[in-house]
């Protein structure tokens, strides 16, 4: 067993909650935070419930970052919020190219990576998502997919290590996402090995080091066996990130690993 990079477990709230819903996970997270020693924890709550993330959250073990942001840096974009404004609300991490934003927004590869790239020069920390669909993966193309969606963001990659700046990748199979349908451990690990491996021999010297998350139907009774894959350095959490319980246990789970 290879893998003893710290793990890391976001929370994607997706467009979830209200005021009293942030306000309940949030307290019941910081309450429940103490038992999950090792392991580095965040939300992504909706851009609204942001600040109050940070007013509930600063001072505690829970981080917290957003499920996206602009590719532009400032300016006449109505509706979009900037790497700037997330990092003056005291995000660490912003979700890009999640699965929901390629394929209902319409972003492309070179946009997710615009968006790398915009969340590096505000000062946060981008997950870059990627996955192939249930149609690819039949089509034995998923090495094929994530080999396109990582080489899309590879200069912004060599840019952040030349930087000294942290990216994460979150592998997240399409068809795993708010399916119930998780990928086996041996696929995960297949693809994060993969993705370690292709980032690898594009030259980039940390390749060893970047988190590399699971994320789909992540749920208390499957997290230990994924967590415990060498490559799978944590994971990136839907439909249980809403129960503080569930999200808590997976949190253990992470620490748990064998
Ligand atoms: C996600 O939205 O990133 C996700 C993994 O969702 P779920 O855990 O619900 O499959």
């Amino acid at each position: 067993m290879t893998s003893r990079r710290k793990p890391l477990v976001l929370g994607n709230w997706k467009m979830h909650g209200s005021i009293d819903m942030a306000e309940g996970l949030l307290a019941a997270l910081k309450a429940g935070t103490a038992a999950c020693p090792g392991v580095e924890l965040g939300v992504c709550p909706p851009y609204p419930y942001l600040g109050l993330a940070a007013a509930r959250l600063a001072g505690s073990a829970i981080g917290w970052g957003a499920q996206d942001l602009s590719a532009h840096g400032q300016g006449a974009y109505t509706g979009e919020v900037s790497g700037a404004m997330l990092k003056d609300l005291g995000c660490t991490w912003v979700l890009v190219g999640h699965s929901e934003r390629r394929s209902l927004h319409g972003e492309s590869d070179a946009i997710v990576a615009a968006k790398a790239d915009r969340a590096l020069m505000a000062g946060i920390t981008p997950v870059v998502c990627v996955g192939e669909s249930l149609a690819e993966r039949q089509s034995d193309a998923t090495e094929s997919v994530i080999a396109r969606q990582i080489d899309a963001v590879l200069p912004v990659l060599a840019r952040a290590e030349g930087a000294g700046q942290a990216a994460v990748i979150a592998y997240e199979p399409v068809w795993a996402i708010g399916t119930g349908l998780t990928a086996t451990p041996e696929q995960a690990q297949q693809v994060h090995a993969f993705i370690r491996g292709r980032l690898s021999a594009a030259g980039l010297k940390g390749a060893s080091r970047m988190p590399i998350l699971y994320g789909g139907s992540v749920k208390p009774g499957n997290a230990v066996e994924l967590f415990s894959q060498p490559d799978v350095d944590g994971g990136l959490i839907g439909g249980a990130a809403l129960v503080a319980v569930d999200f808590l246990s997976i949190a253990r789970a992470a620490v748990q690993r064998v």
